[in-house]
C-alpha cells in the first residue's frame, strides 16, 4: 500500500475523533515540510500512528491544556495578561489574523473623511467594505 499524505482536514477530523492533544496544523506543517518524512529521515508510513505518538508524548511531558469550553486545547490562540498562553481546542480554533500590512492600512484610513470620529476599527470596516463594493 503507497502512502497517501493526509490533507489538514484529515488530520483535524482524526484528531477530534479521537480526542488527541496534537495541533493539527502544526502537525501537518512539519510533515509537509519533510515531505512525510519523520524526525529520523523515516518515510512516514501511516499518519495516524504519528498522530498517537505525538499525542502520548504531550501526555508525557504534561503538555495538555484546555480550552474555555473544556475542550483539549491543541491551538495556541494568543497569551494572557501573565503570558500564560490561551488554548483553544478545535471547534474554538483561532482565526488568522487578517493580513494587512503597515501601508495598506495607513491607505485605508487616509480615504476615511475628515471629521469622521468614529473608532478607527469601525473606519477600517466601512472602508474594507467600499473596496470590496467597488472591485466587484
Ligand atoms: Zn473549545
Amino acid at each position: 500500500m503507497t502512502f497517501k499524505p493526509p490533507n489538514l482536514e484529515d488530520i483535524e477530523a482524526y484528531v477530534r475523533e479521537k480526542s488527541l492533544t496534537v495541533d493539527p496544523e502544526f502537525f501537518y506543517n512539519f510533515f509537509e515540510a519533510g515531505d512525510w518524512h519523520d524526525s529520523n529521515g523515516k518515510k512516514v508510513k501511516s499518519w495516524k500512528q504519528k498522530l498517537w505518538t505525538w499525542h502520548r508524548a504531550n501526555l508525557r511531558r504534561g503538555d495538555t491544556h484546555k480550552c474555555y469550553c473544556g475542550g483539549i486545547g491543541v491551538y495556541i490562540a494568543g497569551k494572557d495578561d501573565t503570558g500564560q498562553a490561551i488554548w483553544r481546542c478545535i471547534d474554538h480554533k483561532p482565526k488568522q489574523r487578517p493580513i494587512v500590512t503597515k501601508e495598506q492600512a495607513g491607505r485605508i484610513l487616509k480615504m476615511v473623511p475628515a471629521g469622521d470620529n468614529r473608532s478607527t476599527s469601525d473606519k477600517v470596516n466601512t472602508q474594507r467594505k467600499l473596496l470590496k463594493e467597488k472591485s466587484l
